[in-house]
């Protein structure tokens, strides 16, 4: 079962990943592999430092919308298709519908255009469930304004109203995939959200 969670800046992917997967294993017994884009393995964590270096502010959209599908590209052969072949659960921290959101939307790359080179880079391997947290951007961009230990990213140089075409995006995105793409509240407390997170991924574990 391949799982992956969505969302802007400070929504809380990281807290509900771990939860998540402490829940499927105090449920189910079962253990999951959790992962994360861009990055997870050594050559798709060196495109990442390339991506977010603060120094790289020449980067044009195309160049970036490229290296984000190269990364992936890496990681879905080393991790995720190896994972997948051997009936894992894995649970991926962003995938392709970042790229819609951010590259396709808010950069206006088109969603259309990013959604071809990401079929390039994917061939259709696609996630069965996708968690959507959504959160308003500038209590999200607080949160994380908050937390001391995160390192900061070219993505910080952004306006607030890039954040917020950020989460037009995925809203937008959600129209094109409303079968494999559900949307948590991520204003409440981290249980409430990782509770409402275990109805659906119960539901999928299920058939
Ligand atoms: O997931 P995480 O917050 O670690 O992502 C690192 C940074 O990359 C974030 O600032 C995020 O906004 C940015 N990003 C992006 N486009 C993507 C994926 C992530 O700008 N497709
Ligand atoms: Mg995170």
């Amino acid at each position: 079962l391949f799982i992956t969670i969505e969302g802007g800046e400070g929504a809380g992917k990281t807290t509900l990943i771990s939860r998540l997967s402490e829940r499927i294993y105090k449920e189910t017994k079962r253990r999951t592999r959790s992962t994360r884009e861009p990055g997870g393995v050594p050559i798709a964590e060196s495109i990442r430092k390339v991506i977010l270096d603060t120094k790289n502010t020449k980067m044009e959209a195309k160049t970036e919308a490229l290296l984000y599908a190269a990364a992936r590209r890496q990681h879905l052969v080393e991790i995720v298709m190896p994972a997948l072949s051997k009936g894992d659960i894995i649970i991926c921290d962003r995938f392709v519908d970042s790229s819609l959101a951010y590259q396709g939307y808010a950069r206006g790359l088109g969603i259309d255009k990013v959604w071809e080179i990401n079929r390039f880079a994917t061939e259709d391997c696609m996630p069965h469930l996708t968690l959507y947290l959504d959160l308003d951007p500038e209590l999200g961009l607080s949160r994380i304004e908050a937390n001391a230990h995160r390192e900061v990213n070219r993505l910080d140089l952004e306006s607030l109203s890039f954040h917020m075409k950020v989460r037009e995006g995925y809203l937008e995105v959600m129209k094109r995939f409303p079968d494999r793409i559900r949307m948590l509240d991520a204003s409440g407390n981290p249980e409430e959200i990782a509770d409402q997170a275990w109805e659906h991924v119960s539901g999928s574990l299920s058939g």
